[in-house]
């Protein structure tokens, strides 16, 4: 197989390029690959005017940059992302994605954190398997996780996440296409379109990858408000988002209590692959420190409220009573007083 990879650069700074890899002109040899490609490399173009273009050229697959997968049960593919919050080093391939290899197409659980690793995810799926792509899965609004869809939705799969997505997404996509490039890197983001889904759904669903079969859950208010899971029917395999947080300090973005609710229910996989850290045996396994740290988080604001401390005393108070639980958690201190903060606005109202 054959893909065709555009050398682009930074409108803003010209010194700044980077290599796309635009899945549309997928093709059996070189020579089908370059009597399609400057005319796809001209729409390519036309639709991301912050670039421009240098050259191009059609490469094998084994030539285009693969993004690690590990095998965590038959047929289900994980890349482990960085225990980090978003730097220059890691790129922003934070989070953790999925595949799930069917008998008729594959999914993608979340697409990664930018264009970049978008197309190494697609790439390392090519290398595994030439059925169609997709559906595509977008666990949440964040950009760690859903950065890369642009890359599927031109390979023709269909991305799908929670009804209550696309408004959230509306609303911060301009804010974080400034804010990303400033954490990660122009030249790390270079070409990245924060995209929404081609469909949501309301309630639970299921999708028939062939074989076996995808079951989405929605999630109430949790980790943010868009928040599903995704369970695998032949292994048991449970994808969370970022409903489950280990290793990374958990990021509270919609409720609390919600998300404490949440950890509380009845969730059933094996493994369970949390949106960030390791990947665990059960759920129990995968929750338990999480589910300390924001009960630690709650008893903490509401001692804070109940002193009567406005918001700035609550904020530093709060990182101190956490501060014996830092062990463990990376990027602490500052997600723990971001968590202080959005507990203290929601449970001020109780
Ligand atoms: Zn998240």
């Amino acid at each position: 197989m054959h893909v065709l990879i555009l050398t682009a650069c930074l409108a803003a700074d010209p010194s700044l390029c980077a290599d796309r890899l635009l899945p549309m002109v997928e093709s059996p040899d070189a020579a089908a690959c370059e009597a399609r490609a400057a005319q796809a490399a001209a729409a390519w173009l036309a639709a991301h005017p912050d670039l421009s273009g240098r050259d191009w050229r059609c490469a094998p697959l084994s030539e285009a940059p693969a993004l690690d997968l590990t095998e965590v049960a038959a047929g289900v593919h994980v890349h482990r992302g960085a225990d980090a919050q978003l730097s220059p080093e890691n790129r922003g391939w934070i989070a953790n994605l999925g595949v799930v290899l069917g008998q008729d197409r594959v999914a993608v659980i979340d697409p990664g954190g930018s264009r970049e690793q978008g197309e190494a995810l697609y790439t390392a799926i090519r290398r595994l398997t030439d059925l169609p792509i997709g559906p595509v899965v977008l666990t949440h609004m964040h950009p760690d996780h859903l950065a890369g869809a642009e890359v599927f939705a031109e390979a023709g799969a269909e991305i799908i996440a929670d009804a209550r997505l696309p408004e959230a997404l509306e609303l911060r996509r301009d804010t974080w296409a400034e804010s990303i490039p400033a954490q990660i890197g122009a030249a790390a983001w270079a070409g990245t379109v924060l995209i929404g889904p081609t469909r949501t759904i309301e309630g639970p669903e299921t999708l028939d990858l062939g074989g076996r079969s995808l079951d989405l859950t929605p999630a109430p208010a949790a980790h943010t408000d868009t928040d599903l899971t995704v369970r695998d029917s032949v292994t048991g395999a449970l994808f969370t988002g970022d409903l489950v947080f280990r290793g990374l300090t958990p990021v509270v973005d919609g409720s609390l209590k919600g998300w404490l609710d949440w950890l509380a229910g009845a969730h059933d996989g094996d493994p369970v692959i949390p949106g960030h850290g390791p990947v665990a045996g059960s759920f129990k396994e995968a929750g338990a420190a999480q589910g300390s740290y924001l009960a630690a988080l709650r008893d903490a604001v509401r001692q804070a409220l109940d002193a009567g401390l406005g918001l700035s005393e609550a904020v530093p108070a709060v990182g101190q009573a956490m501060a014996p639980l830092a062990p463990g958690w990376a990027d602490f201190e500052a997600t723990t007083a971001r968590n202080a903060a959005a507990a203290y606005a929601e449970l001020e109202w109780e």
